[in-house]
This record gives C-alpha cells, sequence and structure tokens, in this order.
C-alpha cells in the first residue's frame, strides 16, 4: 500500500455529491495556505499570473501584475513568444515584491469540454509548480486562475487546483517547496476554497 498521505485520488472531485472524497493528506496541510486580497504585495518567491497567451498583459490580475512590476516586466515578456493554454513561463518580478512571476495560460472555460478545461487548468498548475522548483523557489502563490474573465466555475476550478498541488507536493520535487499560498480576491473564489481545501489537506 502507497505510504500514508501519498495516496492520490482523481483531480477533479467538482460540486457533485455522489464523488468519492479524497483520501486525506496530513503531510501536507500545514504547506498549504489560502488568503483574501492582492498577490502583487505578497513577498514571496514567485506569484503566479493568470495570463493570456500573448503573454502581453490583459485585465484582471495580468493587468495588477505589470502595473505593480513596471515597464521592463512587459519588455521580458515581449522576448517569451507567448505561451501555450495549460502551460507557463516565468520571469523576473521586477518592481513587485516577489522575486519572479509566473504567467499560466487558463482554458477559456466555454470554448472547450468541461474534461479539456480540468485538463488544461491541472496543467497550468503543474507547470507552474516545475518552474518555480527549477527556479530554486521555496514560496509560491497561485491566483485563482482562469475563474475572472475567462469564466471556469469557481467551484470546479478549485478542486482541480487542489489536487494538483497535492500531487505535486507528493512527487519527487514536492518537499523542494517549503509553501503554497492560493490567493483569491473575490468571495466565490474564496468560498470555494474554503469549502475544498479541508478534503485536500485536512487539519491533524
Ligand atoms: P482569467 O482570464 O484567467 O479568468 P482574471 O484576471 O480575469 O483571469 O481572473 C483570475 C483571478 O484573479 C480571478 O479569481 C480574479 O478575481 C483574481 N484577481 C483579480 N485581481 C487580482 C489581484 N490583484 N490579486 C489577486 N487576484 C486577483
Amino acid at each position: 500500500p502507497a505510504a500514508p498521505g501519498t495516496e492520490l485520488p482523481p483531480t477533479h472531485l467538482g460540486p457533485k455529491t455522489d464523488t468519492p472524497l479524497p483520501a486525506p493528506s496530513k503531510s501536507f496541510n500545514d504547506r498549504v495556505g489560502l488568503l483574501r486580497g492582492d498577490i502583487t504585495s505578497l513577498v514571496v518567491d514567485a506569484i503566479v499570473n493568470a495570463a493570456n497567451r500573448s503573454l502581453l498583459g490583459g485585465g484582471g490580475v495580468d493587468g495588477a501584475i505589470h502595473r505593480v512590476a513596471g515597464p521592463e516586466l512587459y519588455d521580458e515578456c515581449q522576448q517569451l513568444g507567448g505561451c501555450k493554454t495549460g502551460s507557463a513561463k516565468i520571469t523576473g518580478g521586477y518592481s513587485l515584491p516577489s522575486r519572479h512571476v509566473i504567467h499560466a495560460v487558463g482554458p477559456i472555460y466555454n470554448h472547450l469540454s468541461p474534461d479539456d478545461s480540468e485538463r488544461l487548468l491541472t496543467g497550468c498548475y503543474t507547470r507552474s509548480l516545475e518552474l518555480a522548483v527549477e527556479h530554486g523557489c521555496k514560496t509560491i502563490a497561485f491566483s485563482a486562475i482562469s475563474t475572472g474573465v475567462y469564466g471556469y466555475p469557481s467551484r470546479e476550478a478549485a478542486p482541480a487546483a487542489l489536487g494538483a498541488i497535492r500531487k505535486f507536493l507528493a512527487g519527487p520535487d514536492g518537499a523542494k517547496l517549503d509553501k503554497v499560498i492560493i490567493v483569491t480576491f473575490e468571495m466565490k473564489d474564496q468560498d470555494a476554497y474554503k469549502e475544498y481545501i479541508p478534503l485536500y489537506f485536512p487539519p491533524s
């Protein structure tokens, strides 16, 4: 049998009540945090932006990050040649308090099947975590990718995100991260994470 805390249920729970609950992962719960506020104010090694495929800025959290980081962030993003949906690229943080920005491109929910949306959203989280570790980051803060203009329902996005985070923390590079913080801005996302975090990372 798997070691305690390493059993991995499907990443997607969704809001359905007939879906089995995930196995507990008590060993990781002290490494995952939730806070509501402005991600641009966080002093962490990397913040994760909800970018678009051009990586050349947009509204929402992307606009806020570029405003605080300053024009050098745009200049670096211009060198990157865009990014595929479901993946991410990393830059410096410039005038932000965070050392890096990871620009993740989430799916536009209504353009895809729910399964494809989930696969791509999960890919954003996994790739962002990989990039963070590759760049020596110990602390990473995620915005609620795709849940704004891209229309991903918060109560479906939260379990997909948490499943990807937990799978990464349980994997070979998981121990390289000290803290994963989920940053919400709107109550709908805060409520969704408050509901799902205890299921994925139950308090001991
Ligand atoms: P997307 O196009 O991927 O949906 P948005 O920027 O529209 O991206 O929204 C992504 C998430 O970021 C939403 O949950 C939104 O409430 C949140 N958000 C917007 N501004 C900020 C901010 N300054 N800090 C943290 N989260 C933010």
